[in-house]
Order: structure tokens, then sequence, then C-alpha cells
């Protein structure tokens, strides 16, 4: 059995990634925050993939909450370990600098950027030894050119592509890589309050992505074809950053 767990697996990008992962023979731990019911709608379509998975309630950014759902999992499976992390799960809380609250910044960071910690670190001991693993960050087009109203989400996400740098130069003779993707305007219920009819008009190719756009790439950069691949950014964005 192929394990792989997908932070924020139950909706949006991450329910694509963990519906990717299934197609490519994976049994898929799909990890969410409050919302059980789209977590179990999540897991109904891997399972008609024709795969298997589980459904694994924690909140990213709670050290606590992590470590101790991870380390059951490892506790509860010997013998076996999870080869594939796609740190998907993340928050926005727009605001400007000039008005932006404590709890906005924090929460932004902690949720985005202090999860990779958390998440990763208990996840690659097991990659190291098994000398195979596939660590894959969904940052954002604001990670790398810097969104106004989102100092934070874009402080986060650039944040989490300099850890994927890093990192993949310290696992990388273990066959870890590390890598991360960054979609740009995705159609799913971040992006709901967004006006796609205004906003496309900047996409060279006039319109939102969808999720699975992003999971392709998810997919084939947890496959054993992404073996030379670590330390990359990849863009899936339409053209709108190049
Ligand atoms: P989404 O539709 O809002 O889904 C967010 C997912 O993350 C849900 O599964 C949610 O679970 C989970 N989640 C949120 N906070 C969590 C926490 N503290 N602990 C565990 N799980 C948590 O978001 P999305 O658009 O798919 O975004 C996925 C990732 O892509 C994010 O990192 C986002 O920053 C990035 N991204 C998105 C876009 C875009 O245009 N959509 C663009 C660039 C980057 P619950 O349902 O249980 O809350």
């Amino acid at each position: 059995m192929k394990y792989a767990l997908v932070t924020g697996g139950s909706r949006g990008i991450g329910r694509a990634c963990s519906i990717r992962l299934a197609e490519n023979g994976y049994y898929v731990i799909i990890n969410y925050h409050s919302n059980q019911e789209e977590a179990e709608k999540a897991l109904l379509m891997v399972r008609e993939k024709g795969s298997d998975g589980e459904i694994m309630k924690f909140d990213v950014s709670d050290q606590k909450e992590v470590e101790g759902a991870l380390s059951t999992w490892i506790e509860k499976h010997e013998g076996s370990y999870i080869s594939v992390l796609v740190n998907n799960a993340g928050i926005r809380k727009d605001a400007l600098v000039m008005w932006m609250k404590d709890d906005e910044w924090h929460d932004v960071i902690n949720t985005n950027l202090n999860s990779f910690l958390y998440v990763t670190r208990i996840l690659t001991k097991d990659m190291l030894i098994n000398k195979f693993g596939r660590i894959i960050n969904v940052v954002s087009l604001s990670g790398l050119k810097g969104l106004p109203g989102q100092a934070n989400y874009s402080a986060a996400k650039a944040g989490v592509i300099g850890a994927t740098k890093a990192m993949a130069q310290e696992v990388a003779k273990k066959k870890v890589t590390v890598n991360a993707v960054a979609p740009g305007f995705i159609r799913t219920d971040m992006t709901k309050d967004m006006d796609e009819s205004q906003l496309k008009a900047m996409i060279p190719m006039g319109r939102f992505g969808n999720p699975e756009e992003v999971a392709a790439i998810v997919g084939f950069l947890a496959s054993d074809e992404a073996s030379y691949i670590t330390g990359a950014v990849i863009n899936v964005n339409g053209g709108l950053y190049t």
C-alpha cells in the first residue's frame, strides 16, 4: 500500500489532489479542519477511483493536534509510511497592512506557513529511512508576485517557497523531493467572493483555472517520473505571471 496525505484534502484544490493521487494508486489520507461532510464526499470520490483512504481531522496550525493525529497514525501502521505529502491546507484573510489586525496576520501565517513545519517534520524521517518521498507544497502567485491586500498571505506563501528550496537541498541525496506548485486564480470556495468576469481580463488565458489543472501537476510531481525535479516552483496560472 502506498500512502499519501493531503492537508485540506476535503475541498477545492486539495480534493482534486486527493482524487488524482487515488487515480495514481495511492491510499489517500484526507485531512480536514471542520467540514466533515465535505471530507466524507472527498473520500467517496477517492473510492470511486478504485482506491481507498480515510479522513483525518486536525488543525494544521495547531502543533499539538498535528503531532497527536500523525503520531497515532504512524504508531498504528508499523512497517508502512506516508511517502507523499501534499501541504495544501490554507486560508486567506485579506486586509491592507495599514488596517490589518494581529489575528489576521497570525492566523494566516500559522495556517499557511507554520503548518509546513508541523506536518512535514514528523513525516520526513520515514521518507529518509525508506529513501523515497515526495513533498509538494501548494503555494500561490501571491507568494511570488505579492498581491495588494494580501501581505499576510504573500508573506506566508513566500516563506513556504523559501522553505521548499532549502529543504530540497537537505534531503535530495535520500531521493526525497520537495517542490512547490503556485496556482494563480483557481475556482474554489476560496475565490468565490472574487469577480471572475472582471479579473479574467488580466489573465492571458482569459479564465480562472480549475482545481484539476493544479492537481495534474501535483500528481506528476508525486510520481516516479518526477525523480529529478526538486526545489522547483511550478506556476499554474494561465500565463498571469511569467
Ligand atoms: P478551499 O476551497 O477554501 O479549501 C481549503 C481546504 O483547506 C479545506 O479542505 C479546508 O478544510 C482546509 N483547511 C483550512 N484551514 C485548515 C486548517 N487550519 N487545518 C486543516 N485544514 C484546513 O481552498 P483552495 O482554494 O482549494 O486552496 C487550497 C490551497 O491552494 C491553499 O493553500 C491556498 O492558499 C492555495 N491557493 C489557492 C488559490 C485559489 O485561487 N483557489 C490560488 C493560489 C493558491 P475544512 O473544509 O474542514 O475547513
